[in-house]
């Protein structure tokens, strides 16, 4: 079933102990694409300037990405830049030049409309809610991503909508700053008190957690001997738990369970190559086999 994701696409420049990229494929929405169009069709809306050409569509070309909502509009696209530490553990933004997303208002294509399954990338709350305002009808499962900028300056807003969606992904940062809570298990109650009726709290190589209802599921990061990059890991991570939902066209409690398994493992393979280049050669099958090996490292009996 189709998988609407809203958010930005991008130039990247990284800059890490392994190597750098000066002008690569970026973006929130890029990498949730890549990673959720293993599993599912993805439609994706989002908007790049005139610098964006045939050659740097390429990227989404021959996977099941519909680009009807990409928008091009007249100027420059989005540029980011960041610079890693030796040990990957902190990043600095070195530049943010929103460009033509900062008056990106996203538009829903018709064929979109109806999309079961929709992700609500980080951009301003109120856009967030106007896209699902374009929907003919409440989609199956609405999920939601978002960042320190939009919980400190427009709260309130953000409150709206997250009234309105089901699922909220984010790291444990922004989860401690939403809920104005130091302790995580605090913060996740408070925030499911809020609207979501699950809670994706993304860690890092410490991996990831979920609330939903009174259940909490606690699932590793893959381990990984060579991390390169791990720039988009968090955007990888909610495209292959919603590309696996989307796939069963099904939200059920097992399925989000399983979905945790596969949000884990895109994300692994997201950190494994500069930029998108990893998830540009991944197969199918080495999403399922790794999928396997984590489930089985997860397993003990008592
Ligand atoms: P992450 O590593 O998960 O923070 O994702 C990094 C990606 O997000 C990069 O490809 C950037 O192009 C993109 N990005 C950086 N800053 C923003 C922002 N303020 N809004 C939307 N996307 C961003």
């Amino acid at each position: 079933m189709s998988l609407l994701v809203v958010g930005s696409v991008a130039f990247d420049a990284i800059e890490t102990p392994f190597g750098k990229t000066e002008w690569t494929a970026g973006g929130a929405a890029t990498y949730f694409s890549l990673a959720a169009a293993l599993l599912s069709p993805v439609r994706l809306v989002g908007v790049v300037g005139e610098d964006f050409t045939a050659k740097d569509e390429a990227v989404f070309r021959g996977r099941k990405i519909d680009l009807a909502g990409l928008e091009r509009a007249s100027g420059k696209s989005f540029f980011w830049a960041g610079r890693y530490s030796s040990d990957l553990r902190s990043r600095e933004t070195l530049r943010t030049d929103l460009n033509v997303f900062a008056a990106f208002t996203p538009k829903l294509p018709e064929t979109y409309r109806e999309s079961p399954f929709v992700f609500l990338g980080n951009i301003d709350p109120a856009l967030q809610r106007n896209v699902l305002k374009q929907m003919r009808r409440r989609p199956k499962l609405v999920a939601l991503d978002t960042m320190n900028y939009w919980i400190s300056r427009t709260r309130k807003e953000l409150g709206k909508t997250l009234k309105l969606i089901d699922a909220l992904l984010i790291n444990d940062e922004e989860a401690c700053q939403l809920a104005e809570e130091s302790n995580l298990l605090r913060a996740a109650r408070k925030i499911l008190r809020m609207g979501p009726k699950a809670l994706v709290i993304k860690r890092g190589e410490y991996g990831s957690m979920m609330f939903h209802g009174d259940s909490i599921l606690a699932v590793p990061a893959y381990p990984l001997e060579d991390v390169r990059d791990p720039t988009g890991a968090g955007d990888s991570f909610a495209g292959g738990f919603m590309g696996y939902l989307a796939s069963h066209a099904n939200a059920n409690h097992g399925l989000l369970r399983r979905a945790m398994l596969y949000g884990s493992v895109l994300g692994s393979f997201a950190v494994e190559q500069l930029g998108v280049a990893r998830l540009r050669t991944l197969k199918r099958r080495e999403v399922e086999a790794r999928v396997r090996a984590l489930a089985q490292m997860m397993h003990v009996q008592i």
